[in-house]
């Protein structure tokens, strides 16, 4: 598609003048490129792109870490139905969450989950707002009751969790690791653990649990998998809770998954905002509230796909494929490039590293731009480099990026 004699050459959409205007923005990424020079018109109505240009554009290989890519026929297929949702005359954005219609996407979405991921019927499945971070705070809300929340730190999200949770009551990091996960015998429990909290793939520094982590018996483990969600099969029996935040993979931002056990919902701290309440979620269908109707529609949509695609076994073996791909031309060249992730902790769907000379960053990046790869710097905590890998991407996409990495010359 479009790879003319401009293949792989990024298409630079510019203000009229070349001028930065009101309503314009620069796409940077810690102060580097991807995305950027790339002047995005804001402030005008008429946001059509002319055959011609379409024509003129090079394949995208959007490795953002998230907001991320979602499977292109389900973007069409809201593309198709924008206007008109299945013959009502209306947008999905136009339509009363109490109409059926929504009701419908509600249950379709919730009964697609539970059937995906064999939840089973223990197990409440309700829709929240507010992000990943609302969450590090309504899991002490909901359950410290008293006593300690106990964090294993392994990244940037899980530490985040924590601080939070401190605001709230009494939690502790039971054990912190970097570029590894921790071993049960590294932990130091407290005498009253609420729960054991972790982040199952802490997208930032790419380290993902390989199985969930051991708890003390009876106490509730409480998973983050806001970034791989949908990529594999979840071990109910070892959970209590696992919720996850929408934009990697599942959705727009906006909208949060949280799957909980049905006997430990209802202790909700008394003076949090009745908002917190997971039973609240849960008793009133996900709709305490308005919800985020376009997000529940598009995860819904995602549900499905995922269910044609062969469903999150099929999800497991790509992320492998793909993150392989990516693991072994990094392992090929340690003249080149550094990774800092054990290998059984190596996520299958983020992938961080640095190059071993960090003066050749800037080159690498206008290089990969030049490649059409685009948003694979890493996080700016970390810098370095980070190419996202969620269950929308393509073979192709990490294929020619390994291909790119070997090609590579000191
Ligand atoms: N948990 C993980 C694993 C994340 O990657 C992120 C954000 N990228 C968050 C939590 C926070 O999510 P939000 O930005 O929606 O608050």
């Amino acid at each position: 598609r479009g790879r003319g004699s401009d293949a792989g050459r990024p298409r630079r959409r510019r203000c009229s003048g070349g001028r930065r205007r009101r309503g314009c923005c620069r796409g940077r990424v810690q102060g580097l490129t991807n995305f950027s020079e790339v002047l995005v018109e804001t402030d005008t109505f008429d946001v059509s792109v002319s055959a011609e240009e379409k024509e003129e554009m090079p394949q995208i290989w959007n490795f953002s870490a998230g907001p991320g890519m979602l499977p292109r026929p389900v973007l069409e297929a809201v593309q198709r139905e924008f206007l008109d949702y299945r013959g009502l005359g209306a947008s999905i954005v136009e339509m009363s969450h109490r109409t059926h219609a929504v009701e419908a996407i509600v249950e379709s979405l919730t009964d697609g989950l539970r059937g995906l991921l064999a939840i089973p019927e223990d197990f409440e499945i309700f829709f929240t707002q507010g992000g990943g971070r609302t969450q590090f705070a309504m899991v002490p809300a909901n359950l410290l009751r008293g006593k300690t929340g106990a964090y294993l730190v392994t990244g940037l999200w899980s530490a985040a969790a924590l601080e939070e949770a401190r605001r709230i009551g009494r939690a502790e990091a039971v054990v912190r690791t970097e570029g590894d996960v921790p071993d049960a015998t590294e932990c130091d429990w407290p005498d009253a653990a609420a729960y054991v909290y972790y982040c199952d793939n802490e997208t930032v520094h790419g380290v993902e649990f390989s199985a969930p982590p051991m708890a003390p018996e009876g106490v509730p483990l409480v998973a983050d998998m806001s970034s791989n969600f949908l990529t594999r099969p979840i071990d109910w029996s070892r959970h209590g809770v696992v919720w996850a935040a929408a934009q990697k993979n599942f959705a727009p931002a906006g909208l949060t998954v949280v799957i909980a056990r049905r006997d430990l919902l209802g202790g909700l701290l008394a003076h949090m905002p009745s908002m917190f309440d997971w039973a609240l979620y849960a008793r009133e269908k996900s709709m305490p509230n308005t919800p985020p109707v376009f997000q529940l529609y598009i995860a819904d949509l995602v549900a499905k796909w995922v269910r044609s695609e062969g469903g999150v076994e099929e999800m497991h073996r790509r992320a492998l494929e793909r993150s392989s791909l990516l693991y072994e031309a990094l392992d090929a060249r340690p003249d080149l490039y550094v990774t800092n992730v054990a290998r059984r902790a190596r996520s299958r769907v983020n992938v961080p590293f640095a190059l071993r000379n960090p003066d050749d960053l800037a080159d690498f990046i206008a290089a990969g731009e030049r490649e059409g790869f685009r948003q694979f710097t890493g996080h700016a905590s970390v810098g370095g480099l980070r190419v996202s890998l969620y269950n929308a991407m393509p073979l192709e996409g990490p294929r020619r990026f390994a291909e790119f990495l070997r090609a590579r010359r000191p």
